[in-house]
């Protein structure tokens, strides 16, 4: 094999498939590759720390299957149970990467690109536009490192949210790779792997299409195409009707409850209209339909505040009167910038914001 190189490494641990470690692996005997591939994915571990293989070996798959993610900043909340990662890609990019320890469940908040071209206004990484895609390695690296920190907490790692940067659907090949891998190789339950997407509808088409039954979550945010499209401008191209046909088929294919995100905007989305609306839509799924509430976090390019606690209560509470299966999510890692719609990899995010106004209400929004 050719000396070490200091030349950008084309290939990452994680990106490399069973073949292709064959061919980093050739002369040695056949053995080797189950061998490194379980200390990989089973036993998380470096090349350098399979003490079982020869040590030349160990220093040369090191430096041939590098990482990918350079962690430049870690940050710890609630009392060590949210850490959030912000990893240096090698093109300079930077990522996040949120792991979140609940009392009965470990789970990692993954980013799927870096950036993200959704656009949408009171999204952090949306306000700091898009740079590229992740690869697979780059998507399964994320969830390695956090499984691996947890074990070292004595934790194991169980469900992987596509919730951090980007927007999953849209580098669709790359994300199911990698759920692929995390489900055959890194062991995860396809139920506990969960796709949030915009609505972006071929690529809900896609997902059910594929064999694993994941979860699919839907930041839909408004029930009508007016205020939807001001809050989601994708929903210009794919209205809520249109949508919601997509999310039917889903769910007659995978039998797997959908989950509506919606982050709660002071006089934009949390009207009582507003759930009558969002009731209205969710009936055709009866209780496979959940709805997932969430008052909207800061972010520096966005005027509009959050709902306040007690008008999150009133909303949920109007749901459940109305039939509908809703909870509010827990907020983790604000004080980090690691909770939902925060997440800009410390990119400048555009200064001047697209006001928004809520529909029937005069006034500028704060
Ligand atoms: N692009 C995908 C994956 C990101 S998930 C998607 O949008 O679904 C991130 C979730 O946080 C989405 O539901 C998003 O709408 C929500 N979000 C974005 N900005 C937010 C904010 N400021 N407060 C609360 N939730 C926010």
């Amino acid at each position: 094999m050719s000396a070490p190189t200091r030349s950008r490494p084309t290939r990452s641990r994680f990106d490399v498939d069973r073949e292709q470690l064959g061919e980093v692996l050739a002369g040695e005997p056949r053995y080797r590759i189950d061998q490194v591939w379980q200390g990989l994915y089973e036993q998380l571990r470096s090349p350098a720390e399979l003490t079982t293989l020869p040590k030349a070996l160990r220093t040369r798959l090191d430096q041939e299957l590098p990482l990918a993610l350079e962690q430049e900043v870690r940050r710890i909340s609630d009392q060590g149970d949210t850490v959030k990662y912000l990893w240096r890609l090698h093109d300079g990019h930077r990522i996040e990467t949120v792991l979140m320890m609940y009392p009965d469940r470990v789970t990692v908040c993954v980013s799927s690109q870096a950036g993200c071209a959704m656009d949408c206004g009171f999204c952090a990484t949306g306000q700091a536009g898009f740079q590229r895609h992740l690869t697979s390695g780059e998507i399964v690296e994320q969830v390695a490192r956090a499984a691996r920190e947890a074990r070292d907490l004595g934790r194991r790692l169980g469900n992987v949210v596509f919730m951090g940067m980007g927007e999953p659907l849209a580098n669709e090949a790359a994300v199911w790779a990698a759920i692929e891998r995390i489900h055959d190789d890194l062991g995860l339950s396809a139920r506990h792997l969960t796709v949030s997407t915009i609505g972006i509808v071929p690529g809900i088409r896609s997902l059910a299409a594929r064999p694993l039954p994941v979860n699919l979550a839907v930041s839909l945010h408004a029930a009508n195409d007016d205020t939807r499209s001001t809050l989601v401008p994708m929903n210009k191209r794919y209205p809520i009707s249109m949508l919601m046909e997509a999310c039917a088929d889903y769910l007659a294919v995978k039998g797997r409850r959908i989950s509506f995100e919606w982050a709660l905007i002071e006089g934009v989305n949390d009207r009582d209209s507003d759930a009558h609306e969002l009731a209205a839509l969710c009936r055709r799924f009866r209780l496979a339909a959940h709805v997932n509430l969430i008052p909207l976090n800061p972010t520096p390019g966005w005027p509009t505040v959050g709902s306040s606690p007690r008008r999150v209560r009133e909303f949920r509470d109007l749901l459940e009167r109305l039939g509908v299966n809703a909870t509010v999510r827990r907020n983790r890692g604000t004080d980090i910038d690691a909770a939902c719609g925060q997440l800009a990899a410390g990119q400048p995010v555009r200064s001047q914001p697209i006001a928004i106004r809520a529909r029937g209400t005069s006034g500028s929004p704060r």
